[in-house]
């Protein structure tokens, strides 16, 4: 059996953030860690965009960044320079390079390759069992999926996208603007949106996302990009091929996630660092790995960093109206647009605004559908229940 003061089980977004972190750490730099995952992480599996002010942790392998976005729907077209946010794109195999690379030479690091199987906790101690072996540690920091949401007593809604990076035959794409939300595709009385991340004259992430509980055929997500591609970019299916592709989902819910159970803290999407009204969560990792750094180096409890706040209750309110379908996804996300600062809501999004700026925010919301929806919200905390 092996022994460490910190297991990470799950080398993914969170657990690699966490093990940088640390590593860095000058109060716990001698720390024995085990890094566990099932698989080696050199893939892009994925692309993390975000918004942030300044530079990131992440600033020397940020892949493109925008500060000028555009949103289309309901008749409008907005576009808002964002500064001093700025909104980047974070390639998954360039952010699993940088970390393996920062925590390669540390001896006090040890990467085990294993399918886990049981986590649990005795006397004290964090037991991760494997199909390699066993391990244990002071504290284990999990991001292995081991709870099942439940749909029915819970607001819950999937956001379930399909992206093809593509490239043009000839130049399309004004790489200094992105398209952060183009609703101009069927709605089909869903949320649904494309994106567009230009990276160059020629080359772009083109991605449909929806909100709801059906998920799409494959060919069904892909017909959606290509009839918007020719629709609203002038693209026919010969004029550009398709170099890379990406699927995914990410549950938007306001059912409770276990923080710590014994010696086992859980994190990232597991942990519940998702806002549940967008499905933004790489930024909300990077918080909560900062404040676990912080109460590991000041002996606090690293169990105590996932707070219930304010905009847990904003997300709500507002996934209520999303799931209800009270008022359309399309027409909200517009109007919040146009009658706010891009910066105010951006900070209202991510967490960031305060009560002044928050008040702003919901005086431009539809008020009947966002006062019944807030009321619900509320009988349900009452009674424990959605309905
Ligand atoms: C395709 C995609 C795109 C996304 N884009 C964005 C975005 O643009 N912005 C944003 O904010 N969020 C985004 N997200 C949501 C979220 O940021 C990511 O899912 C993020 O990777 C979550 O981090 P995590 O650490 O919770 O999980 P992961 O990064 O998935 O890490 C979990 C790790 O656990 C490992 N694992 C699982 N089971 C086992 C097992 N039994 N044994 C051993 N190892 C195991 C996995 O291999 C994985 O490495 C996206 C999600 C997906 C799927």
């Amino acid at each position: 059996m092996d022994k460490a003061d910190i297991i990470i089980a799950g080398g993914g977004a969170s657990g690699l953030s966490l093990a940088c972190r640390v590593a860095e750490s000058i109060e716990l730099k001698d720390k024995n860690i085990i890094i566990i995952d099932k698989d080696s992480k050199s893939t892009n599996d994925r692309t993390w965009c975000f918004w942030e002010k300044g530079e990131s942790y992440f600033e020397s392998i940020i892949f493109h960044k925008w500060q000028n976005l555009r949103m289309d729907g309901d008749g409008e077209l907005l576009t808002r320079n964002i500064k001093p946010y700025s909104y980047k794109m974070l390639r998954a195999q360039d952010f699993y390079k940088f970390a393996k690379d920062r925590l390669k030479d540390k001896k006090n690091i040890k990467w085990v390759h294993a399918d886990i199987t049981k986590i649990y906790t005795e006397n004290e101690v964090a037991h991760v069992v494997t199909n390699e072996g066993e391990y244990t540690g002071a504290w284990c920091f999990s991001s292995i999926p081991h709870q099942k949401i439940d749909k029915h007593n819970n607001l819950y809604l999937d956001q379930h996208f399909k992206g093809w990076f593509i490239r043009t035959m000839k130049p399309t794409f004004n790489s200094e603007e992105a398209h952060f939300m183009d609703f101009r595709t069927p709605q089909k009385g869903e949320t649904r949106f494309l994106y567009v991340l230009p990276y160059n004259e020629n080359e772009a992430l083109v991605e449909i996302a929806i909100f709801s509980r059906t998920h799409l055929l494959e060919n069904q997500y892909q017909s959606i990009i290509e009839v918007y591609l020719e629709n609203h970019w002038n693209l026919k299916r010969e004029d550009y091929v398709v170099n890379h592709e990406e699927y995914g989902n990410i549950p938007m819910t306001d059912a409770s996630f276990k923080e710590v159970d014994g010696r086992t803290i859980f994190i990232g999407m597991v942990g519940g660092d998702t806002r549940s009204s967008t499905g933004f969560t790489f930024i909300n990792i990077q918080r909560r790995v900062e404040k676990i750094v912080k109460a590991l180096e000041t002996g606090g409890n690293p169990g105590e960093t996932l707070r219930f706040n304010r905009f847990h209750w904003y997300d709500k309110v507002l996934l209520r109206v999303l799931e209800e379908k009270t008022y359309s996804g399309e027409k909200l996300f517009i109007r919040l647009f146009k009658k706010n600062p891009i910066q105010r809501i951006l900070a209202f999004l991510q967490g960031e605004s305060r009560i002044l700026m928050e008040i702003k925010v919901m005086q431009t919301a539809p008020l009947k559908e966002f006062i019944s929806s807030a009321m619900r919200v509320l009988i349900q905390s009452k009674i424990g229940r959605k309905d």
